[in-house]
């Protein structure tokens, strides 16, 4: 599936900008193109590889922006957005949407930029184009403090309404305790851009090999129709070069069904079952997905179609969803074989509940400081007796 990326906000920014270096990494081009789109002129110059035409400075002619952000201010990053969509919208007329799939547009939710626009933006693409489009939103974590779940709460709502479905990011179930801030985000940029990487590799072929469990762009369109948000599971494995080289095509189709293919179906169905087992991008109750997607990649010596076949089983089993999809994507240059199961339309998902929870407590804390801030400063420039007068 070939998509245009686009980054909204500076998690956003980054996060594009990471899927862009994993896909070339790993010899791929399925991104066709990528923008950013940020208030902070400072964010814009930090990423590396949008080239410098696709980055767009948002907010430059607003006193209260002027190139420097919004400090997490959501209502005035959509309000710059909704006044210089224009800018957005010419550089979007660039893309070759001809020759892409959908648009996925990701931002960070605990913030302003981000938080406030990608909602914006994303309805303004569903009004022009045919094409869906989806978000990627990342929840901030609960150590950012009421201010961050505050902002993420009520984006939150706007993004899903916003898009086709809405891929969500937990920060807060992939913080180490010791990592800090700027690794912490370098090794979940590089988590999440393996994901995105590894489903678009549905139905695409960088080989001469065509696969025979071919998927198509449909397929995750498909899937991920049922609108409301996803949940992405992933696991990988190295391919190990001894099993590999023992393994010949003559010895692998000798007597129909060699031992090597039983091998190698098992690694498949085991590796998915691992995925689904493992840290979802935001955790949930697998059971609650309406439809979900497996998508395999690797050498193509690697995959299976018995394996792939019973590890969809399973998840049509674990999931009782109503409908699983099953491909694979052949790299034959790939070292390793990773498995990505896309569950879409989860509703039992709890961090969810929590983050409204603390948003409602962060919104009457506010409301509660801003009735007592009043008398506070008069108490605090009258002396007690009130015998002093002011000049
Ligand atoms: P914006 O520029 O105003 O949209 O705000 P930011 O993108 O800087 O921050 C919004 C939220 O994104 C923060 O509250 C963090 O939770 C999260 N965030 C910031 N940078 C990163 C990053 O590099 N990776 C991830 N995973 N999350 C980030």
């Amino acid at each position: 599936m070939k998509i245009a990326l686009i980054g909204f906000g500076n998690a956003g920014g980054k996060v594009a900008d990471e899927v862009f270096a994993y896909q070339t990494e790993v010899g791929r081009s399925l991104c066709r193109s990528i923008l950013a789109v940020n208030s902070a002129r400072v964010d814009l110059a930090r990423i590396e590889r949008v080239p410098d035409d696709d980055r767009i400075l948002i907010g430059q002619t607003d006193d209260r922006v002027k190139g420097h952000g919004v400090g997490s201010d959501p209502e005035l990053g959509g309000e710059i957005t909704r006044k210089d969509l224009h800018e957005i919208e010419r550089a979007i007329d660039d893309v070759p949407i001809y020759d892409v799939d959908a648009f996925l547009v990701v931002a960070g939710l605990g913030g302003g930029t981000g938080s406030g626009g990608a909602p914006v933006l994303c309805s303004a693409l569903r009004e022009t184009y045919r094409e869906p489009v989806y978000g990627l939103g990342i929840l901030p974590s609960e150590e950012e403090g009421g201010r961050a779940s505050f902002n993420a709460a009520r984006s939150f709502r706007s993004f899903v309404d916003a898009t086709d479905n809405l891929v969500v990011f937990d920060n807060d179930a992939w913080r180490a305790h010791d990592d800090s801030v700027g690794a912490g985000y370098e090794r979940t940029n590089r988590e999440i851009a393996k994901r995105v990487e590894t489903l678009l590799s549905a139905g695409s072929v960088d080989g001469p090999r065509v696969s025979e469990n071919a998927m198509d762009a449909s397929d995750v369109r498909r899937t991920l129709a049922t609108g409301g948000i996803a949940t992405v599971a992933y696991a990988e494995t190295d391919v190990e070069r001894s099993t590999r080289d023992s393994r010949g095509l003559l010895s692998r189709f000798r007597n129909g069904e060699s031992e090597g293919e039983t091998d190698t179906a098992k690694k498949i169905s085991g590796l998915v079952r691992q995925a689904v087992q493992s840290r979802l991008t935001c955790p949930a109750d697998v059971a609650s997905a309406e439809r979900s997607l497996i998508v395999v990649t690797g050498p193509p010596e690697e995959l299976s179609r018995k394996g792939l076949e019973s590890a969809r089983r399973w998840v049509e089993q674990r999931t009782d969803s109503v409908e699983v999809l099953a491909g694979d994507g052949p790299r034959p240059s790939a070292e390793t074989v990773s498995a990505v199961v896309l569950l879409s339309n989860v509703t039992d998902v709890p961090r969810i509940e929590r983050l409204q929870s603390q948003a409602v407590d962060a919104q009457e804390n506010v409301e509660a400081q801003a009735a007592t801030r009043q008398e506070e400063i008069q108490q605090l420039i009258t002396d007690e007796g009130g015998s002093l007068d002011p000049l």
